[in-house]
């Protein structure tokens, strides 16, 4: 919600560039080095964060979220903390942190935004001057013109204060699932309204600038996390949602994932017809090997598992055949030649040009429902301007298809689903243990992901963890990197061209939950409760440890905020010990997790699931669940596919509750 009365004190601004400063200090250092040597005295408030941060906060958050930052601004000026040495302001930083819960999550997002925007920010010449000195090249290539690459998808536009449109079907939100069902039931003649949060961008949008990226492709513009800052939330808020930004993994659900979800109520999950449903899918998007390449990271993760003896295979991806590795680095910002074949470059496309229309900038406020069966959708669109309209959309079929944040928030805020909206969240964890290696690694060059292992996937009960790598982008990783001081984060950015991220997926024992804040927004609430979780979230720490050591790594840190780290000829041992008794609460570790699922599941039973079967509510009929939030349970695997070969079930769903074959 934007707030724009929202304004920091002059003495709590004076408190912000101190603490910025301290995150990103300015640091003398005798080196001849005049690139390093400017670059250690740089510091946040030499690049203007403060303001930037202050202008942030105050456009995102609501009056009270707004003054709780200024509050801990406070509780750190009873420090007398502006007019501390460095060194005193570093110590008073982890004395606040250790004394509350709240004081550590507030200072650890602080943290996390002054080095996003400290390594992000681009200056008019779209650079940045940090990149230098830590030897970040940044995008190789400006992106095309509109003229080159323009735009091919009907988006209708509304204005005025009001606007009503009428449709055969609404679905919201235009990601992996809703893509998929508007394509079909589109291409069998129905009428097709998409209504999608973020905005329509294409090639010539995407400049590989990271924190251009997250702002204008990603939810919460990169920045969002479950409700105590326990877990990184990355998802695609854009048309065509994260398919537009993500890594292009293709795995086909697993056989024990069909069977487990057959279990639920699925019926024909296990059958031929739906093998034949996730072809259809895999070859919509052109996902082949042919086109799959291994950059230095993925060389060291394929020498480390080689090392030792387990089994990998290079990763299927969604791309054409002319895709070049050595632009795929910026991929996670978009494509800009257009190589990813992203639901906007597919299903989108194809619903498209069977008639269906998509109205962007349109957030989905509620469901309307008249006699337990949909009538509609209320929406408010955005303009560029900043004004408004109330869009009410009049379709008798609405598919809920808004990510498995937002999806349960609609359905909550629509006071229909049932008591298990929002209950069953799935958040497959990313942990990301850091090489650093002899010779430059250069992990923004080419291809994102490429390799997979499953060898830990199935260690307690079907539960474990898939090993894969991913690229390595200052402004999205250095907020990461432990922080002890300052100066010791700034030496090891100097190292990152040296440095190598391996991660791992896990598939959550355990559930989250969504629920609504006051202002209807959706809360994520999740941590490492589950035992298997837990004990799955440190296996896999110590494994990543032990494939860096294979692979040959001088030396080796995990995402702990207070560093946990070995050095070749060190004892080995010992530091697995530590990665084993180490803390993993909120604030203590860094943990993503990009894929979201199962808030409005699909099953038999009312009281434990939301959708039936088929993806209808069990309550009101008329609105079905598209996404990935229908998952009964965690596929264990990326799931781009797993979401488009359910949608693609749901989508004959639909048309045959209204008695017509999806295309
Ligand atoms: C960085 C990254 C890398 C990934 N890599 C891979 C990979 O390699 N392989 C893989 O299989 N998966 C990957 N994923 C995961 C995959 O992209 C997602 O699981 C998938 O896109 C989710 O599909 P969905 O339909 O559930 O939702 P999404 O694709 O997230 O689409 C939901 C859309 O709904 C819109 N929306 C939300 N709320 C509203 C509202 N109220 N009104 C209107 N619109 C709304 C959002 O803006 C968004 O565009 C990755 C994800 C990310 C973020």
């Amino acid at each position: 919600m934007a707030v724009m009365a929202n304004a920091l004190t002059d003495e709590r601004q004076r408190t912000l560039v101190a603490l910025c400063d301290t995150f990103a200090p300015s640091v003398e250092v005798d080196t001849h080095d005049p690139v390093e040597k400017q670059f250690m005295a740089r510091s946040a408030s030499d690049m203007g964060l403060p303001a930037e941060i202050e202008g942030m906060l105050a456009e995102t958050m609501a009056g009270e979220e707004f003054e709780a930052v200024g509050g801990l601004l406070d509780a750190l000026a009873g420090h007398e903390f502006a007019g501390l040495s460095l060194e005193a302001r570093t110590q008073a930083v982890h004395d606040v942190s250790a004394s509350d819960a709240a004081a550590c999550q507030g200072l650890a997002a602080l943290r996390g935004l002054t080095l996003l925007l400290f390594y992000g920010l681009p200056d008019e010449l779209g650079g940045n001057p940090n990149w230098e000195a830590i030897g970040y090249s940044g995008p190789p290539e400006a992106p095309p013109t509109s003229e080159q690459a323009p735009k091919t998808i009907m988006v209708e536009e509304v204005d005025g204060p009001e606007a009503t449109l009428a449709a055969d079907v609404c679905v919201v939100g235009s990601g992996a699932g809703g893509s998929v069902i508007a394509a079909r039931l589109a291409a069998e003649g129905r009428n097709v309204l998409v209504l999608e949060m973020g905005q329509y961008r294409n090639e010539s949008d995407f400049k590989g600038l990271e924190l251009v990226g997250y702002q204008e492709l990603y939810y919460g513009a990169g920045l969002a996390t479950s409700e105590d800052g326990s877990i990184a939330i990355l998802a695609g808020s854009t048309l065509g949602g994260g398919t537009v930004v993500n890594y292009m993994n293709c795995i086909r659900t697993p056989d024990h994932i069909r069977s487990e979800w057959a279990r639920h109520g699925l019926e024909g999950l296990e059958d031929e017809a739906y093998t034949e449903r996730i072809d259809a899918v895999m070859e919509r998007l052109n996902a082949n090997t042919e086109a799959t390449k291994q950059n230095q990271i993925h060389r060291h993760l394929m020498a480390g598992l080689d090392a030792q003896g387990y089994e990998h295979r290079p990763i299927v991806r969604n791309a054409s055949l002319d895709d070049d590795a050595e632009f795929c680095g910026y991929c996670a910002a978009g494509c800009p030649r257009g190589c990813k074949r992203s639901a906007m470059k597919t299903w989108l496309q194809d619903a498209s040009d069977s008639g269906a229309r998509a109205v962007v900038g349109t957030h989905a406020d509620r469901i309307i429902t008249a006699d337990g069966a949909a009538t509609g959708v209320e929406g408010t669109v955005t303009h560029a301007d900043g004004s408004t309209t109330a869009l009410r959309v009049e379709a008798p079929t609405v598919v809920v298809a808004c990510g498995s944040i937002e999806s349960p928030a609609l359905l909550l805020r629509s006071g229909i689903g049932g008591p298990a909206v929002g209950k069953n969240l799935r958040l497959h964890q990313a942990f990301s243990v850091v090489g650093s290696y002899d010779e430059p690694v250069d992990g923004f060059r080419g291809q994102v992901q490429s390799l997979v292992s499953d060898v830990f996937s199935g260690l307690e009960d079907r539960h474990g963890f898939l090993i894969e790598a991913t690229g390595m982008y200052p402004a999205f990783f250095s907020p990461g990197v432990p922080w002890e001081s300052g100066a010791a984060h700034k030496q090891t950015m100097l190292g990152y061209r040296f440095l190598a991220p391996f991660i791992t997926v896990g598939r959550d024992h355990g559930a989250g939950e969504i629920v609504l804040d006051d202002l209807g927004r959706a809360v994520v609430r999740w941590g490492l409760d589950d035992e298997v979780d837990m004990r799955m979230a440190i296996r896999a720490q110590v494994e990543l440890c032990k494939l860096h050591e294979a692979a040959g790594a001088a030396e080796i840190f995990t995402l702990h905020t207070k560093r946990l780290a070995w050095t070749r000829g060190e004892d080995f041992a010992a530091f697995l010990e530590r990665v084993e008794s180490a803390p993993y609460g909120p604030q203590d570790i860094t943990i993503f997790t990009a894929h979201q699922m199962g808030a409005c599941r699909m099953g038999s039973d009312p009281q434990t699931s939301v959708a039936d079967g088929r993806g209808q509510l069990h309550d009101v009929s008329g609105v079905w669940i598209g996404d990935g939030s229908a998952f009964p349970t965690a596929p264990g695997v990326n799931p781009m596919i797993s979401i488009m070969s359910l949608a693609h079930r749901t989508a004959d769903m639909i048309a045959a509750a209204s008695g017509v074959p999806a295309g």
